[in-house]
């Protein structure tokens, strides 16, 4: 059999974390099986719809670096995959269930249902939904009247049955007919289908033979089914998605921190990190292999690696999975992911569209500075920024080693400036032996000799790494900032 899935987002949000999740089990699972990945846009709810959310959802994946093979941007065999632009053909289905007695027309108003809502809930009726009022409405009386009349089409859902199904992760569900929604809409008045009939007919047509979708989509299926035999059709295999909690175990949302996928790209996380962490969520590969490509995972899943258990987002671990993957990117590589957050904060000059040719060069020779340590995109200019310019003067305070004072503060810098033109000339371990022999020299302890050294040159006691600063800065630069700090800490001491 061959494979087909789909990823068939509602255009009616910014895209996040589960409908990532979603498209990337289905991306996943339709590779691993030699199969085919479809992108459907399901824009039929025209009062919610946005062009910003399509915008949005192209934006995203154009990021995330993986695709579909059809989809409404590159077409493929069963186009147009956009439902806005099949709303004919949902009108024909719709009419072919009336036909075959499957489903009927209803003439209530909106105000009768409304009416019909409001009594229920006064009697606090357990019964919800729709009274089946037209459902007996003599058929040819009715197809007379829809010829004239506003109507909608509504599925008759056969009562006293019980409907089975069974999902691929969490086994047999049986749903009593009576306890679905009576007799839901499938057609509008205003000829637009409602999700379930659309999203029926098209996974038919398409050929679609695998539908992995999140959990809270469980309660429709027992309904999608008896559509689908309403129409006739073999419907396809389901699997519903683990749902993704917060830490406190409640869906996670908004509350928990970021979950649209363009605030982690603008808070500076790398896309593979996120696609590596997304792919965890509710799946598990092998025991203590935590860092997987795409290809990786392309490779390895399979339905049977599903969690039934809900699965928890663990920002903590994802920062942990950005950290790997800075720690990963060659140095060229990860300039490029964080140049746009530089230019942001001025780091090449205030106003600066971009870097120097030299200035670039520093950037990137930089990143070995920073990549060990960094968890997000923009701390690596915050860090560095003492390379691009002066750092702010630190207070005098932070000068002086534990145990000591101002005056040998002041002899300790003076002790350094003498070795800062033939440190920035050696590599780390070269560097380092001329600190020692210094302070061996001088009877001063090495750290005390580099910790005033370091607020000259980087502006604080935690910095990137001493010696390659040096070095990139040159010992001009350093000489002058060093020069500077002695001439304002010596007027300290007056
Ligand atoms: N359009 C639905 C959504 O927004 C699709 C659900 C499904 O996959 O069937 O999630």
């Amino acid at each position: 059999m061959d494979i087909r899935d789909r990823y068939a987002p509602s255009p009616t949000g910014l895209q996040h974390i589960g409908g990532i999740r979603t498209a990337l089990f289905n991306y996943l699972f339709a590779k691993a099986k030699n199969g085919t990945f479809v992108l459907r846009l399901e824009d039929t709810d025209r009062s919610r719809y946005d062009d910003v959310f399509t915008d949005n959802l192209y934006d995203t994946f154009k990021w995330l670096n993986f695709s579909w093979d059809e989809g409404p941007d590159i077409g493929g065999p069963y186009k147009p995959y956009i439902q806005s632009e099949r709303v004919a053909l949902y009108k024909a289905y719709a009419e072919k269930l009336v036909e075959s007695g499957r489903a009927y027309y209803c003439f209530c108003s909106s105000e009768r249902l409304d009416a019909l809502r409001k009594e229920k809930e006064a009697a606090h009726s357990p019964e919800t939904g729709y009274d089946r009022l037209c459902g007996n409405i003599d058929r040819t009386e009715a197809a007379a009247r829809a010829k004239k009349e506003a109507h909608t089409i509504r599925l008759k859902i056969p009562l006293g049955e019980t409907t089975r199904f069974t999902d691929i992760l969490l086994g047999e569900i049986e749903w009593k007919n009576d306890d679905i929604n009576p007799d839901p809409v499938l057609l509008k008045s205003d000829g637009f289908p409602t999700y379930h009939l659309a999203n029926i007919v098209d996974d038919h047509l398409m050929n679609i033979t695998h539908v992995l979708r999140a959990q809270e989509w469980l309660s429709s299926t027992p309904m999608h089914v008896i559509l689908y035999k309403a129409f006739g059709w073999e419907a396809p295999a389901f699997c519903h998605l683990p749902m993704v909690m917060g830490q406190d175990g409640k869906k996670l949302s908004k509350r928990h921190g970021a979950t649209s996928i363009n605030e982690f790209r603008k808070n500076g996380y790398l896309p593979e990190a996120l696609i590596n962490y997304i792919a965890l969520l509710g799946a598990s590969y092998e025991e203590g292999k935590e860092i997987y490509t795409l290809k990786d995972l392309a490779e390895r899943f399979s339905l049977d690696k599903l969690n039934k258990a809900p699965a928890i987002f663990d920002y903590k671990k994802l920062e942990w999975y950005n950290a790997q993957y800075i720690k990963m990117s060659s140095d060229e590589n990860l300039a490029a992911l964080a140049l746009p957050f530089a230019i942001e904060m001025n780091l090449f000059g205030s106003g600066a569209l971009g870097p120097t040719e030299k200035q670039k060069e520093l950037f990137i020779k930089a990143m070995p500075l920073v990549k060990e340590r960094a968890l997000l995109l923009p701390e690596i200019p915050q860090k560095i920024a003492y390379l691009f310019s002066a750092p702010v003067p630190a207070p005098p305070d932070e000068f002086i080693p534990k145990k000591s004072n101002l005056a040998s503060a002041i002899k300790l810098l003076q002790m350094g400036s003498d070795i800062i033109q033939e440190m920035a000339e050696e590599d780390d371990e070269g560097a380092e032996k001329i600190a020692k022999a210094k302070a061996e020299k001088e009877g001063v302890k090495l750290g005390d000799l580099l910790m005033p050294l370091r607020v000259a040159i980087t502006g604080g006691r935690v910095s990137p790494p001493l010696f390659l600063s040096v070095r990139l800065l040159g010992a001009d630069i350093c000489g002058q900032r060093i020069q500077y700090s002695l001439e304002s800490l010596r007027k300290e001491k007056v």
